[in-house]
């Protein structure tokens, strides 16, 4: 028996606006789809935290023994500036900016994202295919919803016409928006006036001259628009219906409105069952954006080489301090919450690391089982990995008095306990075991390390008189330098 016939998830659907029980399509699998990232710079901490959300979802099904198709997309082409229908592609944008060919920006910033899901310990998705490799497939839906009638060529455009979609089915069920607000709000914006409403939105882009990302087409040499890649590749590698659709909060409008009419306007059917969003990560009150510049990279975290963070952190670390907030909500970015984090994630790695020492007894002072229902319940309501981690606590307790001798368990309950924490720290919420000594440096021993690396190098060149004034300014200020027979270290008072 798979352990989804016992525990069953309820999953907040941005469709419904409820948390509705989860059934898959086709018992037993799940097909899953979530926007990947634009290659076009390195993915700051809010990209991540989006992306760990579904690492976690994706952990979380296949612990439950579900097989999961999860596809999560690059996106090297079709996406302008401002997410609009005008302007440069982000991609092309800046291979021109560093005189480079757009695909070494698209193999750049893959490699980059990669690494970085890597140090945070992700698992990879089951395909994660790219807009360039779907251009045939996106060609054709375009065909189809202009066999439809639901979309309309200028000038080696094509555009979707919402209002003639909305006329059978409704534009904006996704986002509650109403086509008449969006047409009373929509501005007419230089270059859109192709259109024959503002709210439509491009299919395929006719290139200018200068638009260098370009493929041949029946209507024009040019790109396909931004939103089509999703659909066509979700719908090529899980079908004209899947299960579980995520991305974050800000691609529900225009994004993934427009995912959901095409592929209505080409297949005729709803082609996701259960619509995921994602909270922002956000920093000094604002939406962590490359755009604006408010944002942190994840090597800055590692490194520390921030203004906002007063020292390095592990991946793991901050992992960790994502996963302590429920997806669905926001999270804000804060050098003392890392701080607190921290403290946390070691409290939990010690009780962790106690566990294999602890002795068994002939009565258990604890209802293990219950504790372990606690742990799914927690998952199963919408994937709440702060309440999980609060339940992981109660163990952190357990652990600790049973070390103290005031609690015990049998030696059946300390197995369950011990698989269950693995299971549940290290397998779902996918944290690694990491020593506070493997934990990075503080800013303080970064500097006085560099101080130390120039005092040996004024010793090297017989300049005592700097290597002196170093120890003395260092000791001045309160850091003693110890030379000995394994180099120099330092002692602060
Ligand atoms: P992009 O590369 O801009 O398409 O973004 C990749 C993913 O990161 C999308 O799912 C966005 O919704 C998500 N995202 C962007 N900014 C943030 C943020 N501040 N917090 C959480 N997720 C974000
Ligand atoms: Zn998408």
């Amino acid at each position: 028996m798979h352990l989804y016939n016992k525990q069953h998830i309820k999953i907040y659907n941005s469709l419904s606006g409820e948390k509705e029980l989860f059934t898959p399509i086709s018992e037993g699998y799940v097909g899953m789809y979530v926007c990947g990232p634009t290659v076009y710079s390195n993915v700051h901490l809010g990209n991540v935290r989006t992306f760990m959300s579904f690492d976690v979802i994706f952990r979380y099904l296949k612990h439950l023994g579900y097989k999961v198709r999860f596809v999560r997309n690059i996106t090297d082409a079709g996406h302008l500036e401002n997410d609009a229908d005008v302007g440069e592609d982000r991609i092309a944008k800046k291979a021109r900016l560093e005189e480079i060919e757009p695909m070494e920006v698209v193999q750049r910033y893959t490699v980059d994202f990669h690494n970085i899901l890597n140090k945070f310990n992700f698992l990879p998705p089951s395909i994660e295919p790219t807009a360039t490799g779907h251009i045939i497939e996106q060609i054709e839906i375009i065909k189809n919803i202009l066999d439809k009638g639901l979309a309309y060529e200028v000038n080696g455009s094509v555009y979707f016409d919402v209002l003639k979609y909305n006329e059978t089915k409704p534009y904006g069920i996704l986002s509650k928006r109403n086509v008449e607000d969006l047409m009373h709000n929509s501005r007419e914006l230089d270059g859109q006036s192709d259109k024959k409403n503002p709210q439509d939105f491009a299919l395929w882009k006719k290139a200018e001259p200068q638009h260098i990302m370009r493929w041949p087409s029946p209507w024009s040499d040019g790109f396909p628009g931004w939103h089509l890649e999703c659909t066509a590749m979700s719908t090529k590698y899980l079908g004209e219906q899947f299960d579980i659709h995520g991305g974050g909060m800000d691609l529900k409008f225009p994004h993934h409105e427009c995912e959901i009419a095409q592929a209505e306007a080409s297949n005729g059917k709803a082609p996701v069952n259960y619509w995921m969003h994602a909270n922002m990560l956000i920093m000094n009150g604002k939406k962590m954006a490359k755009s604006t510049g408010n944002f942190i990279l994840p090597t800055e975290i590692f490194t520390g080489d921030n203004p906002h963070i007063t020292k390095s952190f592990s991946p793991s670390v901050a992992r960790f301090f994502m996963l302590q907030a429920h997806y669905r909500s926001i999270l804000d970015f804060t050098n003392n919450g890392l701080l607190a984090s921290e403290k946390g994630f070691f409290r939990l790695m010690d009780a962790i690391n106690a566990l294999d020492d602890l002795k068994s007894a002939g009565t258990s002072t604890f209802d293990i089982k219950e504790w372990q229902q606690k742990c799914y319940d927690a998952m199963n309501d919408d994937f709440n990995s702060p309440i999980l981690i609060a339940n992981l606590f109660e163990a952190v307790k357990f652990i600790n008095q049973i070390k103290e001798g005031t609690a015990s368990l049998s030696q059946d309950d300390l197995d369950l306990l011990k698989s269950t924490i693995h299971t549940f720290v290290f397998d779902v919420l996918g944290l690694v075991n990491v020593k506070e000594s493997e934990n990075g440096t503080d800013k303080l021993s970064g500097a006085v390390e560099l101080l130390i690396q120039l005092r040996q190098e004024a010793r090297a060149n017989k300049d005592f008189g700097m290597s002196d004034k170093i120890r003395d300014e260092l000791a001045a200020a309160g850091i003693q330098l110890n030379d000995g027979k394994e180099g120099t270290t330092f002692t602060t008072n």
